[in-house]
């Protein structure tokens, strides 16, 4: 039997490697230990979450940012990009057509933008949950203070997603400017899980310069965190950032550490992302098959959707129509999965292993 494929089964026991391990389970992979690894990330996904696919309504607020992420589409510095801000109204909108077609969690996503301030958010987070009292808000809005998370989770908020891009903080700094700093993005993470938010971390595969190493950190980051949700999508380049011309990132390294996260982190919300989708026509039902369990389509409005550019040619799964919402069922059903619309909570795990 191969070492590989020893790793694979090590770590489907222990739900745990080194940090060598990991980088060795990366680079040396073999079609014997993907295949391996798959089955089994298969195997846990149903346990918990049988064929499920839960769906979460992605509502893009601002495409205004104060940073300057060197890879992301819509940096501040970035002269080049549109701006845009959704009004509170108008995201209540969104949130109206995204509750008619069926969905139970709202995503509030955006860059960094000063106008959301906490009394804003927190008047936004408490009319969506009088609103719709058995919806899920999930937030995406970036590194903020202790105190205005607290507010945020006081006023109903329920989860938060902050990618930490990468748990290598050489390649943290060559991502990011001097004054954007690893250390405060993983505080900010530790702070969010203290409050009782479910947390979702994340990166980016294939992002440049990052290597097997850097991505066994990552891996090793997840165990230890032990996040509820985690979002990872290839890198795809933007062309108005000095990434334009690098590579993007793979779908098949992307789905084979979906699944080695479903085996890391048993019972985690797994996104199969819009940018998975994005690089390859079938990326959604990949993701899928490769242990993930929750989509995200968007449900900003149609006139704001193309301005949201993280990256070029991001597909959107159109869904403000239920023809939309149809399409997105049907693509599941025929690889055997079945959207649910409910809010799709975290399922606790009680064999001790786990402390998500
Ligand atoms: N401002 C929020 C939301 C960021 S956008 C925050 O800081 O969390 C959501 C995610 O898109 C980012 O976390 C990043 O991982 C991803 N992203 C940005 N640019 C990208 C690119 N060029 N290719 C792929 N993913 C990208």
């Amino acid at each position: 039997m191969s070492k590989t494929l020893l790793l694979a089964e090590k770590l489907y026991k222990n739900r745990s490697l080194s940090l060598e391990e990991y980088e060795e389970l990366i680079s040396c992979r073999t079609p014997e230990s993907v295949q391996y690894i798959t089955k089994k990330a298969l195997e846990e996904r149903h346990k918990y979450y049988g064929n499920s696919v839960f769906i979460r309504g992605l509502i893009e607020i601002s495409n205004i940012c104060k940073n300057n992420c060197y890879y992301c589409g819509i940096r501040g510095a970035n002269k080049n990009c549109e701006r845009y801000r959704l009004t509170p109204d108008e995201i209540l909108d969104c949130c109206k057509d995204g509750y008619d077609s069926g969905f139970r969690t709202f995503v509030l996503q955006g860059g960094e933008d000063a106008f959301f301030t906490d009394d804003i958010l927190c008047e936004l987070i408490k009319s969506i949950k009088a609103l719709y009292p058995d919806c899920a808000v999930t937030l995406s809005l970036g590194e903020r203070s202790k105190e205005s998370y607290k507010r945020l989770y006081d006023a109903g908020a329920d989860r938060y997603l902050l990618r930490h891009e990468t748990a290598d903080e050489g390649l943290y700094n060559r991502l990011h400017p001097e004054n954007m700093q690893l250390k405060t993005r993983l505080d900010c993470l530790k702070n969010l899980k203290e409050i009782g938010f479910q947390t979702g971390c994340g990166f980016m595969v294939g992002a440049p310069f990052q290597t097997p190493l850097h991505l066994a950190r990552d891996l090793k980051f997840i165990e230890e965190f032990k996040p509820h949700m985690c979002g990872i999508g290839p890198f795809i380049p933007h062309k108005d950032t000095i990434f334009k011309d690098e590579k993007q990132g793979s779908a098949e390294l992307t789905c084979y550490l979906l699944s080695i996260i479903r085996l890391i982190c048993p019972n985690v919300l797994l996104p199969s992302t819009t940018a998975l989708d994005t690089i390859d026509p079938k990326g959604c039902e990949k993701g899928i098959l490769s242990g993930a369990n929750v989509v995200m389509p968007n449900l900003s409005p149609a006139n704001v959707r193309a301005k949201y550019t993280l990256y070029n040619n991001k597909k959107s799964t159109e869904v403000q129509s239920a023809e939309g919402l149809k399409i997105l069922k049907k693509r599941m059903e025929n690889i055997g999965y079945k959207v649910t619309c409910d809010r799709g909570d975290v399922i606790k795990i009680s064999d001790g292993k786990s402390k998500i």
